[in-house]
């Protein structure tokens, strides 16, 4: 099963992970938007991480639900509403369980990566952070326990954004100039994804097990 905890956890090795990779997300932004998805992740991520802390909730659903209304409130460009309708979506379909099994957490992925394409209106394929997380939804849909396949499809989903022409967000301005370059959302959602399966091989390693 998945506490509370474990939630927490995957929030806080986000964090870490995107103020690492801060520099690397600004640049794949520079080349195709405005240079600013590292910085707006990393300051997103650390009002994740200190509401976690003054808040304290207490159920998976109530931690993703803070946190999504974090990344709302406190990133100006898009990846902010669209990361905190993720989270809150997806915490909301948690409801107040104290414990999730990875079916529900797939499922309220599957619900959190539906609000996005609803909220920004893409399809995999248009070069967004949709081209990493569908197809690391899909892989948890089919195997819940598999958090490490599920990262591995989100970084697989991030490179083949290189090729595709951008038709949503910033980079859809470029029209075919958007073309040989890494989507910034497409590869923070990838670190988003690996940081989940870093939570989940910290509980497999307290032999609590995750799912078991
Ligand atoms: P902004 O584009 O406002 O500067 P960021 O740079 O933080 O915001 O985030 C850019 C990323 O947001 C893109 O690389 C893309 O993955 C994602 N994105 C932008 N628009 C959309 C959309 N309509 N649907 C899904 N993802 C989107
Ligand atoms: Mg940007």
């Amino acid at each position: 099963m998945l506490d509370t905890d474990f939630f927490r956890r995957w929030l806080a090795v986000s964090a870490g992970s995107v103020e690492r990779e801060e520099a690397r997300l600004t640049e794949l932004d520079s080349a195709i938007g405005d240079a600013d998805h590292g910085s707006n992740l990393r300051r997103g991520f650390a009002a994740v991480v200190a509401a976690l802390d003054r808040d304290t909730p207490g159920t998976p659903g109530a931690v993703l639900i803070l946190a999504g209304r974090q990344l709302i409130s406190s990133v100006g460009g898009a990846s902010g509403p669209l990361y905190g309708t993720l989270l809150r979506s997806a915490g909301k379909e948690l409801g107040d369980a104290p414990e999730v099994t990875p079916e529900q957490l797939a499922g309220a992925l599957r619900a959190g990566v539906d609000a996005v394409a609803r909220l920004g209106g893409a399809r995999p394929g248009d070069k967004t952070m949709l081209d990493a997380l569908e197809p690391s939804v899909t892989a948890l849909e089919e195997s819940p326990e598999g958090f490490a396949e599920a990262a591995d499809a989100a970084g697989r989903g991030a490179v083949a954004t290189v090729p595709m022409r951008a038709r949503k967000g910033r980079a859809s301005y470029l029209g075919e100039r958007s073309m040989g370059h890494q989507d910034p959302g497409a590869t923070s959602s990838a670190l988003l994804l690996d940081a989940l399966a870093e939570a989940a091989r910290e509980l497999r390693g307290t032999g609590t097990g995750a799912g078991r």
